[in-house]
């Protein structure tokens, strides 16, 4: 299968580091292709690095723009070229079978929420996991569990994101489905 992966275009911390090239190798030997924003910076560029290193398929959807600002990766599988960041966003969706966030900002955040809110749109029913490297989704946790108990989101929102911790429980939950409503 092709997993999305949302991750940091900044390098952020060494263990993230490390997780993320595990998960790249973890990937390509369990013949998943990744997904991703298409950028060689940060911890995109490391994810990328170390699912190209292990042999895997790397397809990379990049707007435009950020390719005048050169921040492609020039040894990708394949790289997309889109007009705008909306359209990444929908065309990444439209190529993965499942999606993870790792560490990451702004741009993580919002590509893990808007992923999120389809599925509970009914738009999709691809799985959906936070990988949670060293409790870095604790706090964004436990705001989804605040808005749950306020009544602002559906327990299913919650119950649908699986976290897991190691790139085997990744695997595990994606390739099973991983969903558990609808
Ligand atoms: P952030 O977490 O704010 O670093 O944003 C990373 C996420 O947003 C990635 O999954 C990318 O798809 C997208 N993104 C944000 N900034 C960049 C960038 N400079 N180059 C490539 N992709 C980016």
């Amino acid at each position: 299968m092709r997993i999305a992966v949302f991750l940091g275009s900044s390098p952020g911390l060494d263990s993230h580091r490390v997780a993320a090239t595990e998960l790249g190798r973890a990937m390509a030997r369990g013949g998943h292709g990744l997904v991703y924003g298409g950028a060689h910076v940060g911890l995109m560029g490391v994810l990328a690095d170390a699912v190209l290193g292990a042999g895997g398929e790397v397809v990379g959807v990049l707007p435009q723009n950020l390719v005048e600002r050169e921040v492609g990766h020039t040894g990708l599988t394949r790289l997309e070229l889109v007009g705008t960041m909306h359209e990444r966003k929908a065309r990444m969706a439209e190529l993965a079978d499942a999606f993870v966030a790792l560490p990451g900002g702004t741009g993580t955040l919002d590509e893990l929420i808007e992923i999120m809110t389809w599925s509970q749109l009914g738009l999709h029913a691809k799985p959906v996991a936070l990988y949670d490297v060293d409790d870095f989704w604790a706090p964004f946790l436990a705001l989804l569990d605040h808005m749950v108990v306020s009544g602002y989101a559906l327990a299913s929102a919650r119950t649908n994101l699986r976290v897991v911790t190691s790139p085997q429980d990744l695997l595990a939950v994606l390739v099973t489905g991983g969903r558990s409503e609808p």
